[in-house]
């Protein structure tokens, strides 16, 4: 009888991990502490859990994340494939009714047979048998400790989650529906919130001022790039919010027929458009000042907060001294780590590192060779990354800059990146009829 692998972790990467493991006819334990307990940002018991924003990025394949998701289908991710059944508009990205997504997870996991799902926490496993170990940037528990004794210790960065509010409560003549450049094809997914010049001053006023949550803890702390708190990023420059998140390139309010000074965007946060969150305003306020400094938006004046954005420590391995690029560990090869604690960051490329992982922990388990994706493809690229030799490593995103060169010197950006795009897909087109 051939061995049952052990997930320990039930999120993007670990029920992508289950998936792939037992559509190879392998039986697979599926181990998540939810609902008995919970991680600071975790709140519903359904499997696989968006605990922030409810975009999986761009589709677009001439970006990163878009040709990373793009992969991921011709590799016929499940979690992807539930991601995309459950879509909502939003303006060129992947963007999920995140309860409906959760729901299709769960629902796929259990119609798998082979598939057993444990609830409760784990806090030790045996490093001899072939475990895939996605528990997630907040791994809860005494397994941090048992995860970084395997691997010669964890690493942490600081990241926000941002708020969401209720649409009934958004003010709609202050805000006008758009997508940026009209992307989206339609009358416009985002709601865009218009600030003038003296109200966006007041606001980056307001904002840097307004008081944090216990301020010690995060101050000279890592921040990743990428989830920046908008109050940090304000205290950048007063001009910073107005080229980042509040920008307001490519939109016109019909209002003025003119471009807005500064714009705060809203997206959907389900199908029935009953909450928004606010784009990129992940923070680490103090609830009140959120609801204080926020509301100074003019169409926001009344809003009511569903959730007030938070801010968490992450932890991830050292990949370079500890991982190979099958996701497996140097020194513990029948262990493998998928998802955000391998040392990626963002929700695909958590499920890509779950997929590889899957693919590699089921293929162990056979006997057969360990799959590590062309160095052409984004997951190919974004695996290697991990495992190469690096003194100051920190999470990495898709991005085209881990991907080697083209043949032909393109100048034009946005060719040199669609022709990233194909050579990527070919690659992986031919991988995906190889693997078994
Ligand atoms: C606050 C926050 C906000 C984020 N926002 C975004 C965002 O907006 N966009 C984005 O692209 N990325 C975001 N990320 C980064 C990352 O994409 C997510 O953390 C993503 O959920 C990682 O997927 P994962 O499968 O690795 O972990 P998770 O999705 O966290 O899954 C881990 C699972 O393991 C379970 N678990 C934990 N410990 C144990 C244990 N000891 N025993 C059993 N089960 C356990 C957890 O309950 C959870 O279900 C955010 C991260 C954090 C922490």
């Amino acid at each position: 009888m051939t061995e049952t692998v052990d997930v320990i972790g039930g999120g993007l990467a670990g029920c992508e991990a289950a998936l792939q493991i037992s559509r190879r006819g392998i039986a697979v334990n599926l181990f998540e502490c939810k609902p008995g307990i919970k991680s600071p940002a975790h709140v519903s018991d359904s499997l696989c859990e968006l605990v922030c924003s409810n975009s999986l990025k761009s589709n677009d394949v001439t970006s990163a994340c878009g040709l990373l998701k793009e992969e991921l289908r011709a590799l016929k991710s499940a979690v992807i494939e539930c991601a995309d059944a459950c879509a909502i508009p939003s303006g060129g990205a992947l963007a999920v009714d995140r309860e409906k997504f959760s729901a299709a997870v769960t629902n796929a996991i259990e119609s798998y047979k082979n598939i057993t799902v444990r609830r409760g926490l784990v806090t030790d496993f045996d490093p001899g048998k072939i475990t895939v170990i996605a528990t997630g940037p907040l791994t809860v528990g005494l397994l941090n400790d048992k995860i970084a004794e395997l691997t010669g210790g964890l690493l942490h960065f600081y990241d926000a989650a941002a708020p969401i509010v209720s649409a009934e409560s958004i003010d709609t003549d202050f805000a006008f529906a758009a997508d940026r450049y009209g992307k989206g094809g339609g009358e416009g997914d985002y709601l865009n919130c218009p600030l003038s010049e003296d109200e966006y001053v007041r606001f980056v006023e307001e904002l840097t001022a307004a008081e944090r949550v216990i301020l010690r803890d995060f101050e000279g702390a890592d921040v990743f790039e990428g989830c920046m708190p908008v109050e940090v990023m304000a205290a950048r420059g007063r001009d910073t919010l107005r080229f980042g998140p509040l920008k307001p390139v490519g939109l016109t309010d019909p209002k003025t027929g003119k471009r807005p000074y500064a714009v705060v965007q809203l997206r959907k946060e389900n199908a029935e458009g009953t909450m928004y969150n606010l784009v990129g305003f992940q923070t680490n306020l103090k609830f009140g000042e959120q609801r204080r400094v926020f509301s100074m938006i003019p169409a926001l004046k009344n809003a009511e907060f569903l959730r007030f954005g938070v801010m968490h420590r992450n932890s991830f391995i050292d990949a370079p001294k500890a991982l190979n690029a099958d996701f497996s560990l140097k020194k513990f090869p029948n262990v493998f780590i998928a998802g955000q604690l391998s040392g990626v960051e963002g929700y695909a490329e958590s499920i890509a590192a779950g997929l590889a992982a899957g693919i590699n922990a089921a293929r162990r388990t056979k006997g057969g060779q360990a799959v590590v994706f062309p160095p052409q493809s984004m997951l190919g690229a974004l695996s290697r990354y991990l495992a190469a030799p690096n003194p100051n490593f920190q999470p990495m995103s898709a991005n085209f800059g881990l991907l080697p060169p083209l043949d032909a010197n393109i100048r034009d950006k946005r060719e040199k990146k669609r022709l990233y795009g194909v050579r990527a897909l070919q690659f992986v087109c031919i991988e995906a009829q190889n693997i078994v």
